[in-house]
């Protein structure tokens, strides 16, 4: 298991390429939600998600150990960090990604000097052929969850928002492959045990649920949730068990709820967030944590929306009604 001081070091090995991204405020979705949010805005992140600080963590630890290129198998949002990263590193990274991946998310891959390889359409069969890239090129992969390093990295959100913010009670983290909430437990927990971490999963992708009511790793089928950074089938092997150390609990959203919360932070404080991320703010609009009147942070974990797909997430907050209150 990963340690504070790990993410410590994480910190210091990343700080020159990572952005202390703000915390925002709103009034109107605090009082709708009857407890006063912080929006921890790591949508302003740069390359618009927090992936770049696991990313930056291996990708340096990797080019300070002899690494000659970098290679990953995703086209989201990982798939870009690592391309930034190494291209800031001056070492080649290639991008495996799914033969029907989005122009939008080729391109900024592109933009980050990455190469670009199509590879079949699942995760399956790219990552392999990631991994053997890795090989030929006296390279490193790149996992996007399921790694110490990685770990730490997203950890170091974490220890942001314990010198932002004081008296916080809870924070709530969307869980994809639960390396950001893994980071996060472990750099609050072995700080300030009294913040509650709560979890946040889509009920359309809701494995690490299941896996914790089953205590052991269980697997979904495909999913298409709209929240498409947490389309993963199953928590880590290594992330897992930190979550079943820690974690205080683990709410589900639904897709309209989804929709809602996205509306809302749009409408009320103009920021253009992810659905991924918009579960963590749903989860608090529909009073699912059972708190009210303390100071809870929501992570924005990121701000990567393809915009033709933003009319379809638009919903009328007129229509908005607690149905959990
Ligand atoms: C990857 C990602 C997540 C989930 O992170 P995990 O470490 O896989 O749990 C959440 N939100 C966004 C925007 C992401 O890119």
């Amino acid at each position: 298991m990963i340690t504070l001081k790990d993410i410590q070091d994480a910190r210091q090995r990343i700080q020159s390429i990572v952005y202390e991204t703000p915390i925002l405020q709103s009034e109107q979705l605090s009082k709708l939600c009857g407890n006063q949010l912080f929006l921890k805005a790591e949508h302003l992140q740069k390359t618009g998600s927090f992936k770049i600080r696991g990313a930056s963590n291996m990708v340096i630890h990797a080019v300070e150990n002899g690494a000659q290129h970098v290679t990953t198998a995703s086209s989201g949002n990982h798939g870009q960090a690592v391309a930034f990263v190494a291209d800031k590193y001056g070492v080649p990274s290639t991008i495996v990604v799914p033969e029907n991946a989005s122009q939008c998310k080729i391109n900024a891959i592109i933009g980050y000097n990455g190469q670009v390889e199509k590879c079949g359409t699942t995760s399956i069969e790219r990552l392999p052929r990631a991994m053997q890239i890795a090989n030929e090129q006296n390279g490193i992969y790149i996992p996007p969850y399921d790694d110490p390093l990685i770990m730490a990295g997203q950890g170091t959100v974490g220890l942001e928002i314990l010198q932002q913010l004081h008296n916080i009670d809870a924070i709530v983290v969307p869980i994809g492959g639960g390396g950001l909430i893994s980071g996060i437990l472990t750099a609050i927990k072995e700080t300030n045990p009294a913040i509650q971490i709560i979890g946040v999963e889509p009920a359309l992708a809701n494995d690490t649920y299941l896996s914790l009511q089953n205590k052991k790793i269980t697997a979904i089928s495909a999913t298409n949730t709209i929240a498409d950074g947490l389309r993963t089938n199953q928590p880590g092997d290594l992330t897992f068990p930190v979550l079943t150390k820690y974690l205080d609990d683990l709410v589900l959203v639904s897709e309209d709820e989804i929709r809602m919360a996205f509306s809302f932070v749009l409408e009320r404080t103009k920021q253009l967030i992810e659905p991924s991320s918009a579960t963590t703010v749903a989860a608090v609009l529909y009073n699912k944590l059972n708190i009210q009147g303390k100071n809870i942070v929501t992570l924005i974990s990121g701000g990567n929306v393809d915009l033709e797909n933003v009319q379809g997430l638009i919903v009328d907050t007129a229509k908005f009604s607690q149905v959990n209150c």
